[in-house]
């Protein structure tokens, strides 16, 4: 999955530091990753040694291994040095999976989470306030009544719903995506995975579960979210009554006839394809 990226190691403690040559530089803004493009096929994020002459305003971010990762909101772009004549293009963030090494694309997205949230927290909700940088925590403080802004994650479910040897697949409605996705869904405020698992179920395809276990959990930027992954099973009925606001197919479909699809980054495909093979209920090492 995206964030398993050993023999790398992911340091997201904030510990900031200087910059080094070698450390990336993320050009962020409105959804928009700025990128050196000389090289079409391959995509790089600039390092430090490419911006250090601007003297640009930078936030630090994490570290993989001893490489550490900054900010540099777009707005503070230089105006020289960055345009496409220099080889820079603004991108949308799946570009990232396009960087390598292959860890690149968790990092970017990573990033680009965090400098999603830094955007939209200049302002202090309760007093109207500029919010500054604390130095000691990745978070924004209010000078004027201290209320704090911490990064926000939303949780999600992923629910692999079975009954014997069938499993519940789903496509979205509305969705140029076309391959076969589980139900999925937010979490309300007061409500516990248990719980939204159950709900989730109940709205997207009409029917009750039970014996929800907990599968595995992976942290998903593109929607700022962490997933937590569910199998249960099916609790009586199995007619399916879909929400078709949300849904265009929920089946049952047997493991047997279940498509191999590429495991590749993300969670749904890694249960899906965990089921197809019979291992849904096996500890992981
Ligand atoms: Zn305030």
């Amino acid at each position: 999955m995206i964030h398993e990226i050993a023999p790398y190691v992911f340091h997201n403690e904030y510990k900031p530091r200087a910059p080094k040559p070698d450390d990336y530089i993320f050009i962020y803004g409105k959804n928009q990753v700025v990128l050196d493009c000389t090289d079409e096929k391959a995509p790089r994020a600039p390092t430090f040694a490419d911006v250090e002459r601007y003297n640009p305003k930078l936030t630090y971010l994490f570290r993989i291994d001893e490489t550490a990762f900054f900010l540099l909101a777009l707005k503070d772009l230089p105006a020289e040095g960055f345009t496409e004549a220099d080889g820079y293009k603004p991108q949308p963030t799946f570009v990232f999976n396009m960087l390598q090494p292959r860890y690149m694309a968790f990092a970017g997205l990573t990033a680009a989470h965090i400098a999603g949230w830094y955007e939209k927290r200049h302002i202090c909700g309760r007093c109207g306030a500029t919010l500054v940088h604390s130095e000691v925590e990745r978070k924004m403080d209010c000078p004027e009544c201290h209320a704090e802004e911490f990064p926000q994650i939303n949780p999600v479910v992923i629910v692999g719903v079975t009954d014997g040897d069938k499993l519940m697949l789903t496509r979205y409605a509305n969705r140029p995506v076309t391959h076969f996705a589980l139900i999925a869904g937010f979490a309300e405020i007061g409500e516990s995975f248990e719980e939204c698992v159950q709900r989730e179920v109940r709205e997207e395809v009409g029917l009750r579960v039970k014996n929800i276990r907990f599968y595995k959990s992976q942290p998903w930027a593109m929607s700022g979210s962490l997933l937590a992954g569910f199998y249960c099973d099916l609790d009586g009925d199995g007619t399916v009554t879909l929400q078709e606001d949300e849904l265009s197919e929920g089946v049952w479909i047997p493991r047997g006839e279940i498509p191999v699809q590429d495991v590749g980054f993300a969670l749904t495909a890694e249960m899906i394809e965990r089921f197809r093979v019979g291992k849904e209920n096996e500890p992981l090492n």
